[in-house]
């Protein structure tokens, strides 16, 4: 064991010791690269870490998104993909996996998580109408718009702070939603947008007790709860460590209860259902189930399989089984508080709680020497990048883009992303990048920042370059 030690996740979980809870049966070779080559390999990405190529990266965090590794189950899944265009077995076999764990009556299967929000948004969405929602998700947020409504956010205050320690930062602030209900009318509101764990907050979770309770309020006011239940999976662990009454129920029971407490649901199955590809829309109300399935054949596909392959349902059926298993969740949101923890002791700042997929790293603290118009969080990344060949993604003033009158909109966070695939990587591949961030701590006051030479106009932080000062 290195210096690292009494920090174990297995220690953690209050036992002797711990592994990850699969054995490795194929291997996908790294790129192990010098200094040099990355130094060349970043100038040729215009030190953007989206812009470099997969082939040059060594440890990749940019996402957790479709880049989980599935099973040997999931994989033999795939052979049995009944690849007929109506009726596939395998959308029948996902409808009954989501049904027992989601708890949603009919099921709409679709390429990946926005179609699920295109389709919802125009069917739920009369223009004109709010949208409330706990922090808002880039494309969830950008469909409900197009759909013509507003959004308005009703996250807890203590959301927007990254060092507030509240355990639920994720709740829906009851008074701001009761707010909107009476200031716009309750038949102005199209539905309450629920999301588990909220990326933008960090990988923070809501409570079960909130969930309950925003039902209840939206219910006496005759609106709708549909929950974005992508990362619903990570959720329920975390009520399962710190809400009251939940120590001994498993992650199936907390996530079906939870799910009880919303009339429908979507996911990007990127994600928790560790696939590469695919999602699904789900609903209790029959009559809404009809109109969805009369749009899912214009934009996606016949409603028994919403742009997926057969055997793509297989895989998701599988991994939607597999996704909540205890021993699978524990070791997955494990990984990431390990890292976080490691990191957290050398007194590396960084968004608190440790959420559940990623770690957010605070670059405005980490390089208190530079001003944001000098990119703190690109720099990080770029810096982090070149001495190990890690690659992660900046959360700061790059994304947030431009306003109106053409200034740099300068977001309060300014964050680089480290965000860990589920059952890719090793607890060693954890204490190499930890070393790798702790050894870019060390060496924080030589960093100098960037200037950008090139800027698109749209979602600059995929394509925008930049050369060191
Ligand atoms: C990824 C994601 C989406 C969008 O899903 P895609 O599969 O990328 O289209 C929606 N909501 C959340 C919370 C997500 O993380």
């Amino acid at each position: 064991m290195s210096e690292h030690e009494p920090r174990t996740t297995g220690q953690q979980f209050g036992r002797r010791s711990w592994a990850e809870p699969w054995k490795i049966k194929m291997v996908e070779p790294l790129a192990v690269t010098t200094r040099e080559q990355r130094e060349a390999a970043l100038e040729g990405a215009g030190y953007n870490t989206f812009l470099l190529r997969s082939e040059d990266v060594y440890i990749d965090l940019l996402t957790d998104s479709g880049t989980s590794a599935m099973s040997d189950r999931q994989w033999a899944g795939m052979m049995l993909g009944d690849e007929a265009y109506a009726g596939s077995r395998n959308f029948y076999a996902l409808e009954r996996a989501v049904f027992e764990h989601y708890g949603y009556q009919h099921l709409i299967p679709t390429h990946q998580g926005r179609g699920a929000e295109h389709l919802l948004s125009r069917v739920a969405i009369r223009p004109g109408q709010w949208v409330p929602g706990n922090m808002y998700f880039t494309t969830t947020r950008l469909h409900q718009e197009l759909a013509g409504a507003t959004f308005e956010d009703v996250i807890i205050d203590e959301a927007h702070d990254p060092a507030d320690l509240h355990p639920f930062k994720g709740n829906v602030d009851l008074a701001k939603l009761r707010a909107l209900f009476e200031r716009v009318g309750p038949e102005n509101v199209a539905y309450v947008s629920l999301a588990g764990t909220v990326n933008m907050a960090g990988g923070q979770p809501v409570s079960m007790a909130n969930a309950r309770d925003v039902h209840a309020l939206a219910q006496e006011h005759g609106v709708k709860v549909y929950l974005d239940a992508t990362r619903m999976v990570e959720n329920a662990l975390f009520i399962q460590e710190r809400e009251d009454g939940y120590a001994d129920r498993s992650i199936a029971e907390i996530l079906l209860e939870f799910c009880s407490h919303t009339d429908g649901g979507w996911i990007s199955a990127k994600k928790d259902s560790l696939v590469n590809i695919g999602g699904w829309l789900a609903v209790n109300d029959q009559e809404l189930f009809e109109e969805l399935r009369n749009q899912v054949v214009i934009f996606e596909g016949l409603h028994t399989y919403g742009g997926l392959a057969g055997r793509d349902m297989e895989a998701m059926a599988i991994g939607t089984r597999e996704s909540v298993q205890d021993e699978h969740v524990r070791a997955r949101v494990g990984q990431v508080r390990y890292l976080g923890e490691l990191l957290s002791s050398w007194d590396i700042p960084m968004v608190q709680p440790i959420g559940g997929h990623a770690i957010f790293l605070d670059a405005r603290r980490f390089y208190e020497h530079l001003p944001q118009d000098r990119f703190p969080a690109q720099t990080l990344a770029a810096e982090l990048y070149l001495d190990s060949g890690i690659r992660s993604m900046e959360r700061g003033i790059v994304s947030a883009g431009r306003d109106a009158a053409g200034e740099h909109k300068r977001p309060k966070l300014e964050l680089t992303r480290l965000t860990i695939p589920r059952r890719v990587y090793t607890q060693a591949h954890m204490d190499v990048t930890a070393e790798a961030v702790k050894a870019v701590w060390d060496a924080r006051e030589q960093a100098r920042g960037l200037t950008m030479t090139y800027e698109p106009k749209y979602l600059r932080f995929f394509q925008a370059r930049f050369e060191p000062l």
